[in-house]
């Protein structure tokens, strides 16, 4: 018998799916792309405006470095060319949040081109092309009351109504929803190190429209595509592309056709909905923008801007492995942002063994992080914390079990590892000194081979004599303490 989940599968490999994303992010600039207006999220409606955001007549654009200098960055991040000389189009068309009756974008010049970004895919690394990278300004918001069962009143506001955005295009080389999900978070991570967008998408500072087509394998030819748009969260977008392949497999199958449309997708349905019928781009009207001259990067301003960029993440996660011997698990973990990748990087400067600071990073910090719904950079442990701790069990101070307790006591109280860790009876380092003297002055000469190759020049068994010590005190010593000591009795 054939069952329904059968003749899925069996359509399923027929047909292959080509998806390709259009991303945009708006630009961490104070102020807006053509005027002087606060890009700040979420001040009172309308509060933010001027004559040129409201689209008053006669009002000039005046165009914002920054934000050029940051939609730049993020183009030398993805590898795209920057054009020396773009041109700024008008994008004409009537909504009632864009009260110019155009939205200024880049159309035939953008600012830049032929980038890509590489993903893993289960092929390995795969490069998804990107078409375009272009500088255009947001438009306003429409605020439904009621959405989206009763929609009884729409206000809008136009504080969003010019704020920078850059618009990510990328070639149809995504294959599969995890290959759409895979390049977003990607980019998204790229984004973030570059530090030109929060990258927020509750806060609508980075916004997916997707599109899919699908086509019978070994066709040359693409399908007729859809696109989702306004989808909230990665996992939405993927889990709207399933559907939408499904939904379009299904309908060929049936003998339809695709129609070419704008689709949004319902999150609690798992759906998506036909909206509106897709325009084209000569429904636009486009020409150039007679208020702006030719952006032009010229070589000097786009070296200056190339000085700006980050190590990138791939990068990172290269140098991390060698750097401190760490898997390349361990630094995609520790990669995942920039601020805890700069975190991690600190501690394990400082730290004895930096693949237990990463270990512990990973192990005992991230998930006690999550449970309390905070940011690396609102640890109560600091790095500097992590790496005490970790040398602490490296040199047998504490024991692994100790260790988890003493974090969970720092999460509870709030405060740093040698905090918690003093309050916990540590003893005062300074009138101690004498006692831990007397072990180290035991221990040198119960261990002359030790102190021998010591003097030969072999620095490394000062570690024997500090563990020896942390041993001695049960833990309760001051392992810098310790070390100095022990230096200077071998020394
Ligand atoms: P439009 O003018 O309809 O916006 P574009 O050519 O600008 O179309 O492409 C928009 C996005 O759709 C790009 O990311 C592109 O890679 C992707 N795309 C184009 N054709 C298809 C297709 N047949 N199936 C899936 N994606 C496509
Ligand atoms: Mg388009
Ligand atoms: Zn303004």
């Amino acid at each position: 018998m054939v069952t329904a989940a059968d003749s899925s599968v069996a359509a399923h490999a027929r047909y292959e799916p080509v998806i390709g994303l259009e991303v945009h992010v708006q630009l961490l600039t104070v102020t807006k792309i053509f005027c002087s207006c606060s890009t700040r999220f979420g001040d009172p409606p309308n509060t933010n405006v001027c004559p040129v955001c409201l689209g008053l007549p006669g009002a000039l654009p005046v165009l914002n470095r920054k934000a050029v200098e940051f939609a730049v960055l993020a183009a030398m991040a993805l590898n795209c060319r920057v054009n020396e000389t773009s041109i700024f189009a008008r994008k004409n068309y009537f909504y009632p949040d864009l009260p110019k009756g155009y939205q200024i974008s880049q159309y035939d010049r953008p600012l830049a081109e032929h980038g890509w970004i590489d993903i893993d895919s289960e092929g390995g690394t795969k490069k998804i092309g990107i078409t375009r990278l272009h500088l255009e300004e947001d438009a306003g918001k429409s605020l439904h009351e009621g959405f989206p069962d009763a929609v009884e009143k729409t206000a809008i506001d136009l504080n969003r109504s010019g704020v920078p955005l850059i618009e990510i295009v990328s070639e149809p080389d995504i294959a599969s929803p995890g290959e759409a999900y895979e390049y977003l978070t990607r980019l998204k991570e790229i984004i973030l190190y570059t530090g030109v967008s929060d990258c927020n998408m509750e806060e609508g500072s980075l916004r997916c429209d997707a599109n899919v087509s699908v086509r019978p394998h070994g066709q040359k030819e693409f399908g007729t595509k859809t696109e989702v748009k306004n989808v909230n969260s990665f996992r939405f977008i993927r889990e709207a592309l399933a559907y939408e392949i499904e939904r379009q497999i299904e309908l060929i199958d049936s003998g339809g056709k695709v129609t070419q449309e704008t689709r949004l997708y319902n999150a609690n349905e798992g759906k998506t909905y036909g909206m509106r019928s897709k325009e084209q781009a000569h429904d636009y009207r486009y020409f150039p923008e007679p208020d702006l001259l030719p952006l032009v990067v010229d070589e000097k301003w786009s070296s200056q801007i190339r000085k700006l960029l980050p190590e990138l993440p791939e990068a990172r996660r290269e140098r991390m492995v060698v750097d401190y011997g760490i898997t390349e698990k361990d630094a995609q973990v520790l990669t995942s942002s920039k601020a805890l990748a700069d975190q991690f990087e600190e501690a394990a400067k400082s730290a004895k063994n930096p693949k237990r600071v990463a270990n512990l990073v990973q192990s005992e910090l991230i998930g006690r992080l999550k449970a309390k719904g905070l940011e690396i950079e609102q640890s109560p442990i600091s790095m500097k914390g992590v790496a005490q701790s970790s040398d602490l069990v490296d040199v047998g101070a504490i024991s692994g079990k100790m260790l988890k307790d003493l974090y969970d006591l720092c999460f509870q109280r709030g405060k740093d590892f040698p905090v918690v860790y003093d309050e916990e009876g540590r003893p005062q380092q300074s009138s101690d000194t004498s006692a831990l003297e007397k072990i180290i002055d035991e221990l040198i000469a119960a261990n002359p081979r030790q102190v021998e190759q010591y003097r030969a020049g072999k620095k490394t068994v000062a570690g024997f004599f500090v563990g020896q010590v942390m041993k001695a005190s049960k833990g309760q010593a001051n392992p810098q303490v310790v070390n100095e000591l022990v230096a200077k009795k071998l020394g």
